[in-house]
């Protein structure tokens, strides 16, 4: 059987859920597809986020930290942030917003994985057929909706890798390490969640997992197995998100911190303006390519455009700068971490307001 709707929105992670908020809000028919069972899971993040990722329930925030400590070998320095950065409880997080969601009418259905097209209708592994009047692709970095709309990603791919570790841990400092042993392009981090517990993780374009193991070998922790998880991102600008009747909204869409490549943020951000791409186009029940770029692909990019190219600048510098072991010396010596503790924003979007 087909069920119809105004918006189909494929993949119920953060982008997904915010954007449908959005666009139910309006009134129209909005229904979510997620291949998992349960929203949140499994969760794969480690939960960093600015001030921007606006307000929270209390209990969501599971830690505050102020510094970040760029390490290199035995070289480092240290950024502090005049605000703090919140350590979220991601698989919270997406719930809270599913809740939201739903009360905004939102209809989510889980289980239902998107394997194609079929006469108009997007079909899912149980067999369902749904059709939107527009469809909305939130499913993150791998997505489905963009390689069936002839969107193509940027083929930047990278993996994650992520344990909870016990040890010993500075609660307000997250630890950045750019050893090349660690990660071949990027780097490894270790965010407390308390004194004694901590998420412990590395993006790297190779195989993640012997350098994951080196990691926490070189770092004297142990990890509990229940933490692990495992997930690739995908960073770049992308030359269209959008065509005839279709948008690409976070991950997706690319629309990650090409340094840190942290992608809530940007995601809230994007999803408000993925939300009222759709309901301009449903309202006026108009779809051209040249229409939805221009109410969706030009606003975001107007938003968020300069700080993913301030990203790939600082993701170009770092990358070199991880050759000379002094530079980070140097950093330290010349003041320059403190210099760049009032310059530098955590989403390149300085003096850009709260979404
Ligand atoms: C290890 C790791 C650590 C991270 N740490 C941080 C961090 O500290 N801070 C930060 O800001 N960001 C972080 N990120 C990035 C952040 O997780 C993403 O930017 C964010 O999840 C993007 O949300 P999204 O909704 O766009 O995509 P996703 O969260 O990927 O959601 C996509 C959804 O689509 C579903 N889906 C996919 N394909 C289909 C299909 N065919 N049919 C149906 N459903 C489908 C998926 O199951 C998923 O639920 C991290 C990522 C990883 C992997």
């Amino acid at each position: 059987m087909r069920i119809d709707c105004d918006a189909l929105i494929v993949g119920g992670g953060p982008s997904g859920l915010s954007t449908g908020l959005f666009i139910s809000k309006k009134g129209f028919k909005t229904i979510i597809l997620e291949e998992h069972n349960e929203v949140g899971r499994p969760e794969q993040c480690a939960g960093l986020v600015s001030w921007r990722i606006g307000w929270l329930p209390q209990h969501l925030v599971l830690n505050k930290v102020d510094t970040a400590r760029f390490c290199l070998g035995k070289e480092s320095f240290e950024v502090y942030s005049k605000k703090e950065m919140l350590v979220i409880d991601r698989a919270g997080y997406d719930k809270y917003l599913a809740e939201n969601a739903l009360t905004e009418g939102v209809e989510i259905r889980l289980g239902e994985r998107v394997v194609g097209l079929k006469e108009g209708c997007v079909v899912t592994s149980k067999g369902g057929h749904y059709s939107g009047r527009i469809l909305v692709g939130a499913d993150g970095p791998n997505s489905i909706v963009a390689r069936l709309a002839g969107l193509k990603q940027p083929n930047n791919l990278l993996f994650a890798l992520q344990c909870v570790a016990n040890g010993v841990f500075e609660q307000d400092v997250v630890e950045l390490r750019f050893d090349p042993e660690f990660s071949r392009d990027v780097f490894a981090w270790v965010i407390p969640l308390s004194r004694s517990k901590a998420r412990v993780g590395l993006l790297t374009s190779d195989n993640p997992w012997p350098r994951l193991r080196l990691l926490l070998k070189r770092l004297n922790i142990g990890y509990s197995c229940g933490g692990l998880i495992g997930d690739s991102i995908r960073f770049g600008i992308m030359r269209r998100t959008s065509s005839r009747r279709v948008i690409l909204v976070g991950d997706a869409a690319c629309q990650v911190k090409p340094f840190s490549l942290g992608g809530l943020v940007y995601s809230r951000i994007c999803s408000r303006i993925a939300g009222d791409a759709c309901t301009a186009a449903l309202e006026r029940n108009f779809f051209s390519e040249d229409f939805m770029a221009e109410i969706y692909d030009s606003v975001w990019r107007k938003t968020i455009g300069g700080a993913l190219k301030k990203g790939l600048r600082m993701r170009r510098f770092f990358n070199t700068v991880r050759r000379i072991p002094v530079s980070f010396t140097l950093t330290r010596i010349l003041g320059l971490s403190l210099l760049a503790g009032r310059v530098l924003d955590p989403d390149f979007l300085r003096n850009s307001p709260v979404y």
